[in-house]
């Protein structure tokens, strides 16, 4: 018999799946299965309006067998089947659409991808057999045909016998290898395991003969070989139903089962989409974060599935990263497994997708900030970092998507406290939104400047997340109100008189400041007086919009080593430390120099920082003890 070539593109995709050295080529079980369903549902439904084909709803199945002797598995339905002008084009052909192109560069990456995320159809049978057999009947017709090959070097069609309309895709098993054990897909317990990854839910059942050693009845020790007809797949997502069919613990075990988490998730959002794209979605906020989240080992994404096939276990582009926390799975009926249509139709609804599933997330978080305080501050404590990220990252590009999911902790009660909640309750007489940055809570209710604040009865905001000061100067100001640091120099919360008399103090002793200064060399860039410190005798400030907690944190990233805030110390005017010091500028400017010098270490000290000569700072207060 004549053997027919397959077109070029044809051949250039078969030649990659014989070679392939793809990880996953387990999905070829997949990519048959949905061409039966797709052949079942093709015959079904014209069955609902043709009597002739005499099968009912239930009879339509699709069938796995395996004769592991001679190395086979077949993949079997009943039902369109194809004709031998079909078989040709079908399976000679693969060049529907252009779609091809994409991946004309053969490397391993292209090859993945393409594996991986749009399913290649029929041809993936090629990287697990080395000869494939179709011998399809088609509906209407008497005769059957069997398409052959064994890959490269072409098919051959004749005619053959088949009782029933349908198609069997029959695989001949290629031999393990030292790297590849091909065997595993002719063990049934594997088998059934594939069924249930990716083709669960296909609509009708997948079946496949078990057979197992069983204890004969009445016996002790004698046991016989029992088979039976299984059904793999359970056929109805769970998505797929509606909201009212399900129950909490289901949700619940789905998503543990799925999901790998022991713990319930915080938050389920089931929901089915109709309009421009039509999908449902069964989205999960976990309780916690996994381990691995704030690394860079952490993959975003959620499952996709078409038509309730799987097409990729994680899809990153469904989520936008500051929901890169959402667990879950999307279920399109617009989508295809097909390689041969456009991928830029896939991107167009995966984009629309995407965009409806953000929205979805937003809405939903922001109904649970405003109506389950208690399991919202639980969510942000897991990924509230997350979300500050959002607004940072991107250049800002995304605030406004998670401004409003923020929360921030605050003075009053130490609870936590959105934005607008913040302004909504500030006193008339408060200019700004004020906050200070350390490592705890407790650190900065030590600051100086902490207790100036609270004093005037404002609501301090604590940032102790690293992301926090820079997520802000992101966000900018609030409803007209500016985020101010009540460590910087600017932070002004005096009264216009406090201010007046602080000037005068600052002029009288511009001389006593200047000398002080000159001792602290480049440390800070200026000192002066102020009566903003209650108790508290020193305390330093920041100028400019580096803070001195920001210069922390970006010290510790590569290159920026030489990242400098600039500092100002201030002197409590009011403190008995002042009038010394005006004392000693009279009589003594050595001691002078050394008190400029312990003053700005207590500073640094009392601010969180380290002090940069503690040998000099030891030497200093032996000086004055003996
Ligand atoms: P597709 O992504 O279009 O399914 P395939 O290469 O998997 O690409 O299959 C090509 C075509 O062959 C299908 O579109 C279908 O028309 C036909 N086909 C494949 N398997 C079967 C089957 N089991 N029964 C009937 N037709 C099939």
């Amino acid at each position: 018999m004549r053997k027919k070539q397959f077109k070029a593109e044809s051949k250039k995709l078969l030649d990659m799946m014989i070679h392939s050295i793809y990880t996953h080529k387990e999905i070829f079980l997949r990519e048959l299965i949905s061409n039966a369903s797709d052949a079942v549902d093709k015959l079904y439904f014209r069955s609902l309006t043709d009597d002739s084909i005499g099968l009912n709803r239930g009879d339509f199945c699709i069938r796995l067998t395996v004769d592991a002797e001679h190395r086979l598995l077949t993949v079997s339905d009943n039902g369109i089947g194809m004709t031998a002008q079909e078989l040709e084009n079908n399976l000679g052909t693969i060049a529907k659409s252009g779609s091809l192109d994409f991946k004309n560069n053969n490397e391993q990456n292209e090859e993945i991808d393409v594996i991986g995320q749009f399913g290649v159809g029929f041809y993936s049978a090629f990287m697990v057999a080395d000869h494939v057999t179709v011998i399809s009947r088609a509906f209407g017709e008497e005769n059957a045909n069997r398409w052959e090959s064994d890959g490269a070097d072409g098919y051959t069609i004749e005619a053959c016998e088949k009782a029933n309309v349908g198609t069997d895709i029959i695989l001949h098993i290629k031999a393990d290898t030292e790297e590849e054990t091909y065997a595993e897909f002719l063990d049934s317990y594997r088998l059934s395991s594939l069924v249930k990854k990716y083709s669960d839910y296909i609509r009708y059942p997948i079946k496949m003969l078990f057979t197992t050693s069983k204890k004969v009845e009445g016996t002790e020790d004698e046991y016989e070989d029992v088979t039976e007809d299984r059904t793999l797949n359970s056929m109805i997502p769970l998505w797929k139903k509606n909201k009212s069919e399900v129950t909490a613990e289901e949700y619940n075990h789905f998503y543990k089962e799925k999901f790998f988490d022991y713990e319930d998730p915080l938050k389920v959002i089931h929901s089915k989409t109709e309009g421009q794209a039509t999908y449902s979605s069964l989205l999960f906020v976990p309780a916690h974060a996994p381990f691995d989240y704030y690394s860079k080992d952490f993959e975003k994404g959620l499952a996709l599935y078409s038509k309730g096939v799987l097409i990729t276990e994680k899809c990153a582009d469904l989520l936008p990263d500051y929901f890169s926390f959402v667990k879950g799975l999307v279920d399109s009926e617009d989508l295809s497994l097909n390689i041969s249509r456009e991928t830029l139709q896939h991107d167009y609804q995966l984009r629309l997708i995407a965009k409806t599933v953000e929205k979805k997330i937003k809405s939903e978080l922001s109904r649970m900030l405003s109506n389950d305080r208690e399991t919202y501050e639980k969510f942000f404590e897991a990924f509230g970092t997350q979300l500050k990220f959002g607004v940072y990252s991107n250049y800002g590009r995304d605030k406004d998507a998670v401004a409003d999911l923020l929360l921030f902790k605050s003075s009053f009660e130490e609870k936590y406290v959105t934005v607008e909640e913040y302004i909504s309750r500030m006193p008339e007489d408060q200019k700004a939104i004020y906050y200070a940055a350390g490592e705890t809570v407790d650190k900065i209710n030590m600051l100086p400047q902490a207790d100036a604040v609270k004093a005037k009865g404002y609501e301090l905001l604590y940032f102790t997340d690293y992301v926090d000061e820079f997520a802000i100067q992101m966000l900018g100001a609030q409803d007209g109100k500016a985020f101010v640091n009540i460590c910087a120099e600017d932070a002004d919360f005096g009264t216009e008189e406090e201010k007046e008399s602080v000037k005068a103090k600052n002029e009288e002793n511009k001389d006593l400041l200047d000398f002080m200064c000159e001792s602290l060399g480049d440390a800070v860039t200026a000192v002066r007086f102020t009566e903003n410190l209650g108790e508290h005798p020193v305390c330093l400030v920041s100028e400019g919009g580096l803070s001195s907690e920001m210069e922390r944190v970006l010290r510790s990233m590569p290159g920026a080593a030489d990242v400098k805030a600039s500092l100002v110390l201030e002197i409590n005017a009011n403190h008995p430390i002042a009038q010394k010091l005006v004392d000693l500028f009279a009589n003594d400017r050595d001691m002078l120099d050394k008190y400029a010098k312990l003053l700005n270490a207590q500073a640094r000290l009392i601010g969180g920082m380290t002090v940069e000569n503690p040998a000099q700072l030891s030497a200093l207060i032996c000086e004055l003890m003996i």
